[in-house]
């Protein structure tokens, strides 16, 4: 990194609690280097009780923006001034631009899931799919297939029923899409429906590092050739989820994209800069040691 801050330089960051664990730091670094722009990217470990007092600051010492990560993703919305379609349909943000003291709340996860699922859209549309999950990434996996992707029907598989049924009953009525199913995570009733889904992504924090031994199924028989498998898990990259899907023939992708993916648009957003996609892929592998 470049040691030359001057007056000018812009700030932009990450606030959640805990931080230490994010790579969005060393993305939106390299970005900067790459295209030779004054800004610095920098973490802020910021508790819930410090949210409001942080944003206030953020204003006051017109930090361009930040990335929200958990636990403020759903809290930090009660203080934007405005935010996206995105947003309003997913409830969660997790991009803030300060546009002249007033803050937009964006979610780019959104935007990063379209992105990654874009070259399979005729796999997709049509048919069944299956999302693993109710939590904050599910809500934007939910949103993005049925705004972009027209499935035939898309089942929400989660380990809390009760959590699947509450986004059904929300997204059948704010989307007016009729198709959602919901069924708890215990076999072999869930594993049927991922065996029937074109499509399966897990959107549960299951076989992130350190659980890296843990997996939503290891058995072989739930997935076939023909099917794609996504994991939003992007630490390790080849979960062991993934490993059993590759071994039963299945199309893979990790969470590697999608992080990248939402960084490029939340980039954009701060900088109005193009994004070095492929090159920033290239540097976090590097950094990562694959
Ligand atoms: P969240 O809001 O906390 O939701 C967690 C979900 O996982 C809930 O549905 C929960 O089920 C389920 N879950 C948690 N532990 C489980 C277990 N041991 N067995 C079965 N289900 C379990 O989390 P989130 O923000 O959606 O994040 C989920 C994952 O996506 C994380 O690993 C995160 O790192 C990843 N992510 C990746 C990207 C990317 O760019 N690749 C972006 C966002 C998130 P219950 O409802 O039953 O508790």
């Amino acid at each position: 990194m470049r040691n030359a801050f001057h007056f000018d330089t812009k700030i932009i960051g990450i606030i959640g609690h805990p931080i230490k664990q994010s790579y969005s730091p060393f993305i939106h670094n390299v970005a900067i280097e790459l295209k030779k722009l004054e800004y610095v990217y920098l973490p802020f470990d910021i508790p819930s009780s410090n949210l409001k007092s942080a944003l206030r600051g953020m204003t006051a010492l017109n930090i361009k923006g930040f990335n929200v990560t958990i636990p403020h993703k759903e809290s930090a919305i009660q203080y934007m001034n405005s935010v996206s379609e995105e947003v309003s349909m997913i409830g969660s943000i997790n991009t803030i631009v300060n546009d002249q003291g007033k803050l937009f709340g964006h979610n780019t996860d959104a935007y990063g899931i379209f992105e990654t699922l874009l070259p399979f859209k005729d796999d997709i549309s049509g048919n069944q799919v299956c999302v693993i999950g109710a939590g904050g990434s599910a809500r934007a996996v939910i949103y993005t297939l049925i705004r972009h992707f027209k499935p035939k029907k898309l089942f929400i598989v989660n380990r809390n029923e009760r959590r699947a049924e509450n986004l059904k009953d929300y997204f059948s009525e704010k989307m007016k899409f009729s198709s959602i199913r919901t069924k708890e995570l215990i076999p072999p009733t869930a594993f049927e429906v991922m065996r029937d889904s074109k499509l399966v992504i897990n959107a549960t924090p299951v076989g992130m590092h350190p659980n890296e031994s843990d997996s939503i199924t290891t058995s072989t028989d739930v997935f076939t050739k023909g099917q794609i498998v996504f994991d939003l898990v992007y630490n390790p990259q080849k979960t062991l989820l993934i490993k059993t899907a590759i071994r039963s023939g299945a199309k893979t992708i990790n969470g590697l994209n999608m992080l990248v993916n939402q960084a490029a648009k939340s980039f954009e957003l701060w900088t109005g800069v193009d994004f070095p996609k492929e090159d920033v892929q290239k540097s976090l592998q590097l950094y990562l040691g694959n």
